[in-house]
């Protein structure tokens, strides 16, 4: 095992984990528009017989989408947590697996943990934010569209089925920001795992970050710069934060430096 198979391993790696990645997006947004299920119950039963919400029950209808906005954070953030956790083992077992490292079922689980944790409860620079400020922002941001898209059918008298299909229309126009959360933590904690394991192996050196596909200005800066005098692109996990998160929706990979670049793993 030299470097060059050691680059190869980590390039394939990344491409299998943009499929992982992309279906998880998917399982995110789904788990968003069960919600909107919910919301088609609590339409159906204010509704009259005529299939229209009378305006004597606004007020409560209005109140049944508290309890909508605490499921909608509920779920978006059980779901997301399980997506990490995935994420996390599904990494940490390939690598470990590539490097023929014994790790038991217990310290794995303990490493998957530390990552997951690390990733929920770091705060992005750009905003000072940490996941669950997000979740509880987007799960009221919906809420909102729904309280809104109600309060005006009440008032026009329309149907319900047609309110349904507004309620439709304002899920799916958020949808971006569902992927976009999935598929900014979900990166972040695959990119951690593989810094945690180099920090565990002696015979890994340091990492060396590549600019995604998408090839953005701050991970093409990070991939050219020589912060340690180790070679452009090349940080030391326990000490470069940074090279985890980038920016939002980041498609850069890390690979392995290895300690003697002659020898064998
Ligand atoms: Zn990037």
């Amino acid at each position: 095992m030299n470097q060059r198979e050691v680059n190869e391993f980590f390039e394939d790696l990344a491409a299998q984990f943009v499929i992982l990645d992309e279906k998880q997006q998917r399982r995110f947004t789904k788990s968003v528009d069960n919600i909107r299920l919910e919301v088609l119950d609590v339409l159906e039963t204010y509704a009259d017989e005529n299939s229209v919400i009378p305006a004597s029950r606004r007020a409560q209808v209005l109140r049944a989408f508290d309890t909508i906005e605490q499921q909608l954070y509920a779920t978006m953030s059980v779901v997301l947590q399980a997506i990490l956790v995935e994420t996390a083992t599904w990494t940490i077992e390939k690598v470990n697996k590539y490097l023929a490292r014994n790790m038991d079922a217990e310290a794995q689980a303990d490493l998957v943990q530390a990552v997951v944790k690390n990733v929920v409860s770091r705060r992005e620079p750009a905003d000072e934010l940490q996941l669950s400020d997000r979740l509880y922002r987007l799960s009221g941001d919906l809420t909102d569209d729904f309280r809104k898209t109600v309060r005006l059918s009440i008032s026009r008298k329309q149907t319900i089925n047609k309110t349904g299909r507004e309620i439709k229309a304002a899920v799916d126009s958020r949808e971006w920001h569902y992927k976009q959360l999935s598929g900014s933590e979900s990166p972040v904690t695959y990119r951690k795992a593989i810094g945690e394991i180099a920090k565990k192996s002696e015979q890994v050196k340091a990492v060396r970050l590549h600019a995604g596909v998408k090839r953005s200005r701050i991970c093409l800066g990070l991939s050219k710069e020589n912060r340690h005098g180790l070679g452009a692109g090349v940080f030391l996990p326990e000490k470069d934060d940074d090279i985890y998160s980038p920016h939002p929706k980041c498609t850069s990979f890390l690979t392995y430096e290895l300690t003697n670049e002659e020898g064998d793993l």
